[in-house]
Order: C-alpha cells, then structure tokens, then sequence
C-alpha cells in the first residue's frame, strides 16, 4: 500500500522531520496530525523559507511557522544539472543527488506554534508537516522554492552577499531550473 504521506522521496524527506530515524521513541501526536492533515484541517502559506500553517480542529485554530533551511549551494547546483529540462524533480533526481554523496532532503530551521503545548513539536506543527509533505509529493517543485531560500527576508544580507536567487513567481519554472553555462 502507498503510504498516505510521503510517497514521493521529496515528500519522504518532508515526514521524515516529523518522525526524524533518530526519534527513540514515536511522537504520540503523530496519528492525531495525520488525521487533521488528511481531513484538510491545514491551510498552508508558502513564502520562501517561511511556512505558515493555521490548522483547524475542532472549535480550535492555531497558527504554526516553519522555517526550512536553505539548500546548501552545491546541492542546489547538482539539482539543477540533474533537472536538466524537467520542471519537477523526480525520485531519479532525488536518487541522482544522493549518488553524488549529496543531501537533498529538507532540513528544519525552526518551528513554533501558537498553542500552550510545551514541545517544538506539537500536534499543530506536526499537522503542518504532513500537509506540507503531502504538497511535495504532488508538486516536488515546492521544495525546490522553499530551500532556494527565496524569501527576501534580512538573514541572507547578514550572512554574506545577496542570494542570487530571483523570486520564483517571477520566473517561468522551466527557466528558473535550466542549467545555465
Ligand atoms: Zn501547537
């Protein structure tokens, strides 16, 4: 059976900051986020890095923010070439990236919620990763825009010179990951 969330290796990527290997023991919000995710209790916003998710359950709502880390240069580089003509990255290119010695996968920046739960990881912030894994694995593209890190914000002109990222709306997609040389 094809399991509900993550049956791409982009959306894998994305369940796996929900359930991380090194976890010893299973969130016991995990089946309850599930659930809220597959009910369309999750109304996700994609800006850049940035993911705001208000989930609904019940009479209640709360606000989550992610933040996914950039993707390190090189691995964004390789992707690009792996890409070649195609607009969404594929299992091959995932596969193709890790043959490379490379680390495609979705890393987490930061997570908080507007809930009283005293854990990172609340049901709320779970809700919102499945739902966002759930969005990869139709249109892997998404991750490609959230870790180019094309979120205007004010860290990447702390930490260095501007991204030479282009905000992805404002491109054709097929331009946007075309090899240029
Ligand atoms: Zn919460």
């Amino acid at each position: 059976m094809t399991p509900q969330f993550g049956f791409t290796t982009w959306g894998a990527d994305i369940v796996r900051l929900a359930e991380p290997v090194t976890a010893s023991t299973p969130n016991t919000s995990a089946p309850r986020a599930r659930s809220i995710a597959r009910n369309g209790g999750v109304t996700l916003e994609i800006d850049g890095r940035q993911i705001t998710a208000r989930i609904h359950r019940g009479g209640e709502a709360s606000i989550a923010h992610l933040e996914i880390a950039a993707m390190e240069p090189p691995v964004m580089a390789a992707l690009r070439e792996e890409l070649g003509s195609r607009t969404e990255p594929d299992d091959a290119v995932h596969a193709a990236l890790r043959a490379r010695g490379l680390r495609p996968a979705a890393t987490l920046e930061a997570a908080d919620c507007s809930c009283r739960a005293r854990t990172t990881m609340c049901v709320h912030v779970l809700a919102a990763l499945y739902a966002l894994a759930e969005r990869v694995d139709h249109s892997p593209s998404t991750v490609l825009g959230m870790q180019a890190g094309v979120d205007g914000s004010d860290d990447a002109a702390a930490n260095g010179p501007p991204p030479r990222w282009t905000p992805i709306a404002a491109l054709d997609v097929r331009d946007y990951f075309t090899v240029r040389d």
